[in-house]
């Protein structure tokens, strides 16, 4: 078969990726002008770094399976987790129960209620008895209005704005419930994060290395236009330059608003599918990154609780990797999420440092611009869907109402959150959801065929 995949982010390369490996034809086509989506990198002091900050939980089985796969596994380090929120103008570290308990923001009630849950929350296996709840209500009922106002409303809203008191308690499980209950020890076990020597671009690097090596035809800065279809079924795309390439069957992996775009008559096929595509809402991710001269506080993963702050987390990643890999400069990300109207998704790297640097003096008192010696601002429109407490009636199938076309995007993980692991089973399930059909199909076919 010849396969088209749309879109060259972990998903579409890992769909192109099973697809070769069974042998098939496969052309992948990505619009930007760098593999990896998401996970892009770029250098920083003679090393490589993602545009959006990346690590793995020890729950991200399927991104370690293939890892291993492509013979990177003795590249793949756990490292201790430092964790920390700042509240009040004061760094909390946040490693072990302890620090729960001498988190003195909210009274020893709430801390309690806080372990409680969360220990509670990490033996719950079924979480459809989350569905159609929203966190806000379950978190103000079994923590308290203290907990929801203090501890987890500010996260829910650094992430979702908004929509935040309308988050799906299944989102929330998901978070505590991953998290926590791949941990041997359970709550009280030292957690570990994983990262990739060099990054994770060497992941999508040896995922290309693959996919050429099996033949795949890989084009980058070639967005597809428009999806084609004859006689009831994918016949192939056109490209945004006019070119029209033939296709077996097509799997997109691009976010949802844009694939109904390439779809036109997809409304007159399928009013219903039409309309799971235009309901989902996504937050931009923004990141401002800065890479100083010297350390800006000794947590890696820094997350911001006051409500006044622009930024929801901190993540300073040579506290976590050491800075000589990337020429002994210091990093942090700053990294905000936000509805389509926040004025950042206009501003540039200077007017989002202009209006973040009071803040950053919270963390560090003794920050100074003369510490910067590099600054970076990355947007992604589609980084987060919002996934609301009705979500899981809103999920697009992989398969589409086209025959021979799927699509794998992030809003189709559930009920996990998105993240790579996620993105590369989903690639590769859909892989073999494409043949699945397709044998299936020629299967009919012969049978028809019979006298
Ligand atoms: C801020 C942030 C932090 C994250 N942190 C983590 C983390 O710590 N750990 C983790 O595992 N995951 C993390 N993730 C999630 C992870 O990066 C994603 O789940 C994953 O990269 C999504 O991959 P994808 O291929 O589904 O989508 P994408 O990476 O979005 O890929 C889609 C691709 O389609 C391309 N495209 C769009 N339109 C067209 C067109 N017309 N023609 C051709 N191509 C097109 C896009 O350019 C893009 O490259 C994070 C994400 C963000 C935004």
């Amino acid at each position: 078969m010849r396969i088209v995949v749309i879109g060259g982010g972990v998903a579409g390369l890992a769909a192109g990726y099973e697809l070769v490996r069974a042998g098939h034809e496969v052309v992948l086509f990505e619009a930007g002008p760098v593999w990896g989506g998401q996970v892009r990198t770029f250098e920083i002091g003679g090393g490589r770094i993602e545009s959006f900050y990346h690590h793995l939980f020890r729950s991200d089985t399927e991104i370690v399976a293939l890892i291993d796969e492509l013979g990177l596994g003795p590249d793949l380090r756990w490292i201790d987790s430092n964790v920390g929120l700042h509240a009040g103008g004061r760094n909390y570290p946040f490693i072990g129960p302890l620090d729960l308990l001498r988190f003195d923001r909210v009274s020893l009630l709430t801390r309690l209620r806080l372990g409680l849950t969360a220990l509670w929350l990490r033996r719950v296996s079924d979480y459809t008895r989350y569905e159609g709840q929203r966190a806000s209500d379950w978190i103000t009922s079994h923590v308290g209005r203290e907990g929801y106002d203090r501890v987890w409303g500010p996260l829910l809203r650094a992430k979702f704005g908004a929509y935040a008191d309308d988050v799906s308690m299944v989102w929330f499980w998901g978070k505590i419930y991953l998290r926590f209950a791949s941990r041997e020890g359970g709550l009280f076990a030292k957690e570990q994060l994983g990262y990739l020597r060099g990054s994770f671009g060497r992941l999508v690097d040896a995922l290309l290395e693959a996919l050429t090596a099996g033949g795949a035809e890989l084009a980058l800065g070639t967005p597809v236009a428009r999806i084609t279809i004859a006689d009831g079924r994918v016949s192939g795309l056109s490209l945004a330059d006019g070119r029209h390439v033939a296709a077996d069957a097509v799997i997109a992996t691009v976010p949802s608003p844009l694939f109904a775009r390439m779809l036109p008559e997809l409304p007159a096929l399928d009013a219903r599918y039409a309309e799971l595509l235009e309901a989902v809402r996504y937050q931009w991710a923004t990141v401002l990154v800065l890479a100083l001269d010297r350390p800006l506080s000794d947590i890696y993963w820094l997350t911001m609780t006051d409500d006044d702050v622009p930024f929801v987390v901190a993540v300073e990643q040579t506290n976590f990797v050491p800075p000589a890999e990337y020429g002994g400069q210091h990093v942090v990300y700053f990294s905000r999420y936000a509805d389509p109207g926040d004025p950042i998704v206009e501003q540039d790297v200077q007017q989002v440092l202009d209006a973040y640097e009071p803040y950053i003096r919270r963390i560090n008192p003794a920050f100074d611009r003369s510490w910067i010696r590099d600054r970076w601002l990355f947007k992604d429109r589609a980084g987060q869907p919002i996934v609301h407490a009705q979500y899981h009636e809103t999920i697009p199938p992989h398969r589409t109402p086209v025959a021979g076309l799927y699509l794998a995007n992030t809003t189709q993980i559930y009920p996990e959150d998105r993240g790579q692991n996620y993105s590369i089973r989903m690639g590769r399930r859909v892989a073999r959801l494409a043949l699945l059909d397709a044998a299936r199909a020629a299967d009919d076919a012969a049978a028809r065929a019979l006298p």
